[in-house]
């Protein structure tokens, strides 16, 4: 199918792109890698009167660290989080999950803040940014705030942006000198969504786990946290039993749905399979020195 007649404006400037929203009075919508957006209007699932390009927007560019914290624009590429050292060094989650995302084409054009803005809960970045404990620099018409991503993903493809506002950054806490992290997802082809994925961060005193984040996608309407299980191992060295009983406690956080391809009690026990495997990664002191590929 081909997407209904649109105007398409490009916008220079995070300004600019206000200023064509006001004009098109909100029947139009951001373009950034398009990669979503432009099968749903091919399917006819949009149809907006108006195509504001973002994708040129210099404020929306670029990866930095100030102090504790990395600040990745909105426009970056998943391509990059393979390839960029500040991403490798001290966002190394989103390093791991990357080669999950998509298929290298995809992975050329898709943006980060262009997977976080759509907020689709079988995608990797979206949840590896509760993992991350990240904030999020947004720009609206009247102002700019931010908003931590614990609370941002409402429902699905449902955030807690405005109508209008542009997602401009990804701030993320820099990953600390006894920090550990992991990713994995189970799927049924390479480079299709999961049936179940998850990534964790955490801090480690010596073989004692401090605390840790553990995030899940693919498993409800939303990217979610496991609390529960977080609490399960906080403060433990990460036994067998400790393992276990987190994944006992996962029943706490996940209450996944039946759908036509996978039981809700697949998807479950799979996500329990899912994070003891994990886990068991998360407690060997070289899990950071194993190789993740492309
Ligand atoms: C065949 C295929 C397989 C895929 N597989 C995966 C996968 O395995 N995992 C995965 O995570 N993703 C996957 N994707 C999706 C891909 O990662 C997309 O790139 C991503 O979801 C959207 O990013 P984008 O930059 O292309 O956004 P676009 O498609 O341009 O936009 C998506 C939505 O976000 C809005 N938006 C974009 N940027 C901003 C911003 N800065 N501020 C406010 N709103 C914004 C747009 O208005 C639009 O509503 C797949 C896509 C395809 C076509």
């Amino acid at each position: 199918m081909k997407a209904r007649a649109f105007k398409y404006v490009r916008a220079e400037t995070v300004e600019a792109a206000f200023d064509a929203y006001a004009e098109a009075d909100g029947d139009c919508v951001y373009l950034a890698g398009g990669q979503s957006l432009v099968p749903s209007l091919s399917l006819r699932l949009q149809a907006p009167a108006v195509l504001i390009d973002i994708s040129r927007i210099e404020a929306l560019t670029g990866i930095s660290k100030s102090g504790d914290v990395l600040r990745v624009g909105a426009l970056t590429r998943h391509a990059e989080m393979l390839t960029s050292p500040e991403i490798a060094r001290h966002a190394p989650l989103l390093r791991r999950a990357a080669p999950y995302v998509a298929h290298p084409a995809i992975r050329n054009k898709g943006t980060f803040g262009g997977t976080i803005a759509l907020a689709d809960p079988a995608a990797e970045f979206p949840a590896m940014t509760l993992a991350l404990d990240a904030e999020f620099e947004i720009a609206g018409p009247d102002g700019r705030r931010t908003m931590k991503a614990d609370g941002f993903f409402r429902d699905l493809f449902d955030t807690g942006l405005e109508p209008g506002e542009i997602l401009v950054a990804i701030h993320i806490p820099v990953f600390g000198a006894n920090d550990r992290c992991v990713f994995h997802e189970l799927a049924r082809r390479r480079g299709d969504y999961a049936v179940v994925g998850s990534g964790i961060q955490g801090t480690f005193d010596g073989d004692r786990l401090l605390s840790a984040r553990i995030a899940f996608l693919s498993v409800a309407s939303t990217p979610v946290r496991a609390r529960h299980a977080e609490a399960a191992i906080a403060n433990q060295v990460l036994s067998p039993e400790v393992i276990a009983a987190a994944q006992a406690a996962l029943s706490e956080d996940l209450d996944p749905e039946d759908n036509e391809e996978t039981s809700a009690a697949m998807r479950m026990h799979l996500a329990r399979v899912l994070l003891g495997r994990l886990l068991g990664q998360l407690g060997r002191a070289d899990c950071m020195h194993e190789g993740v590929h492309a």
